[in-house]
């Protein structure tokens, strides 16, 4: 066999990395709430917890730069280096006493123990076929995880699309409801976070919930009942990416706030300064702002952040 040319091996080099970029994207479904509670405030949804529980795994590491975590345009964060940093990726395993286990986010799937660049593929890999994007230890992945407690997955909830929040999916099982915030899969894509991985494959549909006919609970926003009887709330919190999901697990152990992208770290909350890397600056931190005010108005709401626990 005759050694292509360099032209050849640039065209061959073009073609596959076109090849790899064509990634399946399952049709949106808009998400049907069960009827809900009649609650109208967090002060009687969090009145009456519920039999459920949250337990956050870190199913691995990413290197990013820390710009993506904090704007360095706010005053508070302009002296953080611009460098990079390890982060932890999370999934939260939810158990709920009646109708079982669902997943908030999935993290990062067993082939990050195996290579640093995981299931990230097509032009991304090409680019730097050798780089470390990431790191996790044998069996950290929500896949093992599940098998090692006998869950039966019931559904996944995300709060965005971003590919370190949906790295998880292909080792779950796909025909489980898969559910995100209105406009999810679009953001996605246009942000370019979908354009190098292949990560939906396989599930038939994503669900998007509608916000906009959802009830207001002050100080937070939009709400929706996911399992109709109080204990999991989807909440609207739009910036880093549209359709910005928060979740809210009002557990008989005390209620949980799984914050998301919302807010990364805890030292950007406490700062008030939003994420670097966002769609849209200004319902970021709005969204942080309603944040920071339901968590004066409920202390005693633990308050888990994006990447942060
Ligand atoms: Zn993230």
């Amino acid at each position: 066999m005759s050694i292509p040319t360099p032209r050849i091996r640039s065209l061959l080099l073009a073609t596959t990395a076109l090849a790899a970029c064509s990634t399946y994207r399952p049709p949106v479904t808009p998400f049907r709430a069960p009827a809900s509670v009649p609650a109208d405030s967090w002060d009687s949804i969090l009145a009456h917890p519920q039999p459920i529980t949250v337990t956050t795994w870190v199913t691995g590491e990413v290197k990013v730069d820390r710009s993506l975590l904090l704007d360095r345009s706010q005053p508070a964060a302009a002296t953080t280096p611009d460098d990079k940093v390890w982060v932890p990726v999370l999934a939260h395993r939810i158990v709920h006493a009646t109708r079982g286990v669902y997943l908030v986010d999935t993290g990062l799937d067993s082939t990050f123990a195996q290579r640093g660049r995981g299931n990230i593929g097509g032009l991304a890999v090409l680019a730097a076929p050798f780089m470390t994007i990431a790191r996790q230890e044998v069996g950290a992945d929500p896949a093992s995880r599940l098998r090692a407690a006998h869950d039966v997955l019931r559904g996944v909830f995300f709060t965005h699309l971003h590919l370190d929040h949906t790295a998880g999916v292909p080792g779950l099982p796909h025909d489980v409801p898969y559910v995100a915030g209105r406009g999810s899969l679009d953001d996605a894509y246009e942000s370019g976070m979908m354009a190098h991985i292949d990560h939906l494959r396989g599930v038939s549909q994503l669900e998007e919930i509608d916000f906009s006919a959802a009830r207001e609970l002050a100080p937070l926003g939009k709400a929706v009942d996911l399992l109709g009887d109080g204990s999991l709330w989807a909440i609207h919190t739009p910036g880093h990416s549209r359709g910005h999901v928060s979740y809210l697990v009002n557990a008989t152990s005390g209620p949980v706030l799984l914050i998301g992208d919302a807010s990364h770290t805890r030292w950007g909350f406490e700062h008030g300064v939003a994420p670097g890397k966002v769609t849209d600056a200004a319902a970021s931190r709005a969204s942080l702002e309603r944040i920071a005010a339901f968590a004066r108005a409920y202390p005693r709401v633990k308050l888990v952040f994006g990447h942060d626990p």
